[in-house]
């Protein structure tokens, strides 16, 4: 039986930030990821906004760990060139009455430890992006954008070259906790082939589960069922190339009231497309990306709120992300990160609820997962 010191379960950013973060300090590492490449599931499928850190409550790990993961994300790109653009952001007030609730954020980032922010007029405004319309904004410097995919493959890169062991087609099927360490059931191989499956059990005296969308069912191996992951979809529409110029950047309306997501916001990517969304809506599958999409009517509306000039030929549909919510449809909000030890098992850390920002948190929670799992190595 192979032995580890370190399993890390789930090839997203989370996983490979922490694989990135641990590899320079710990031999014997695993990550394993069920997919034939990594990061192809929600960590592919988002805005690539690298946020600031304003909107959530001071006392959450997801403030702490935005503020810090935008500056490490940054860094990381600088020092390893992946693309990202520090174009700054935009949350606009559609008319006066909103200008409180804008300055409610402002403190809410101020609190948080974001720096730069300041409310700005019309004028500014229409510098910065002549198209919307708005009668004030909030105007937040450290926003950025990043090549999702590619800083994934890129962590996992720097990793790998630093010895840790990556390995996709490795689904984890089984967790077994004997004495001090944990024993690690994996099937290896391409499930649309099952008579090539193998299954192999590698030992660790520590597992990660950072199974994304998959890390109540993780949980679950190791008996703890006090975890449920909700998939909520998030749908994207997407302006046609010749008006992509009515976007500079990025442009956010109020967080939506059900606080299930920012609403729907326009971002230009790095490759000078502009997206619409992400909408927010319940799913029954985590992995149902395509039944019954929105219709494009309903971007529309969403649009025109901040673009009064576009029409409903300017748009179509792009593709769609599943968040790995912890509130229940019938719950009210936000829910923080959880990063915890298994009760009745310690050396089992579960990241549960990594919805956004946790791209932007990454090599932040990769530091924070790094020294629980140096108390349990030591
Ligand atoms: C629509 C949308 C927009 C978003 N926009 C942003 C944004 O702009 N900025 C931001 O900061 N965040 C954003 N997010 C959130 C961000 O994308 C996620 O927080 C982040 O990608 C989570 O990464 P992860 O590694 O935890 O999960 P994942 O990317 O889901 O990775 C988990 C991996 O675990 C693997 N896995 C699961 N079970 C097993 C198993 N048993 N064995 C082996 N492997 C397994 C899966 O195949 C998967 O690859 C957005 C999310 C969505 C859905």
């Amino acid at each position: 039986m192979e032995q580890a010191n370190v399993v890390i379960i789930g090839g997203g950013v989370v996983g490979t930030a922490i694989a990135w973060e641990l590899s320079g300090r710990t031999d014997d590492i695993f990550l394993l990821e069920q997919a034939p490449k990594l990061g192809m599931a929600t960590s592919s499928r988002n805005s690539g906004v690298v946020h600031s850190g304003i909107y959530y409550p001071p006392e959450y790990l997801k403030a702490r760990l935005c503020v810090e993961g935008n500056i490490l994300v940054k860094e990381f790109c600088a020092a390893h060139g992946v693309p990202h653009n520090n174009c700054g952001k935009l949350v606009v007030a559609a008319k006066e009455a909103d200008i409180p609730e804008l300055e409610k954020i402002m403190q809410n980032g101020i609190v948080n430890g974001v720096q730069g922010l300041r409310m700005v007029g019309r004028e500014r405004i229409k510098e910065r992006e002549p198209h919307i319309a708005a009668v004030a904004a909030l105007e937040v410097p450290s926003t950025g954008i990043v090549a999702a995919e590619e800083l994934v493959k890129t962590f996992a890169r720097v990793a790998s070259e630093r010895g840790a062991n990556i390995l996709t087609n490795a689904r984890v099927v089984s967790l077994d906790a004997r004495g001090g360490a944990i024993a690690v059931g994996i099937e290896v191989g391409d499930p649309a082939e099952p008579d090539s499956l193998m299954r192999e059990v590698v030992e660790a005296r520590c597992v990660v589960n950072s199974a994304g969308l998959y890390a109540d069912e993780v949980a679950a191996l190791l008996g703890n069922k006090s975890y449920r992951i909700y998939p909520v979809r998030g749908e994207y529409a997407e302006l046609v190339r010749s008006k992509a110029n009515m976007v500079n950047a990025l442009v956010y309306p109020l967080p939506h009231h059900d606080r299930l997501s920012l609403g729907v916001h326009l971002t230009r990517t790095l490759w000078d497309t502009v997206l619409i969304g992400p909408t927010a809506r319940y799913v029954k599958e985590k992995n149902d990306y395509e039944s019954d999409r929105q219709p494009l009517e309903d971007f529309w509306k969403g649009a025109l709120a901040l673009l009064p000039e576009v029409k409903l030929e300017d748009m179509r549909l792009a593709y769609s992300g599943i968040r790995p919510k912890l509130v229940p449809p019938d719950g009210h909000g936000m829910a923080d990160f959880v990063i915890t030890r298994d009760p009745n098992c310690p050396q089992a850390i579960h990241l549960v609820g990594i919805e956004s920002p946790g791209l932007t948190s990454a090599p932040a929670i990769a530091r924070l997962v790094a020294k629980m799992v140096a108390e349990t190595l030591d």
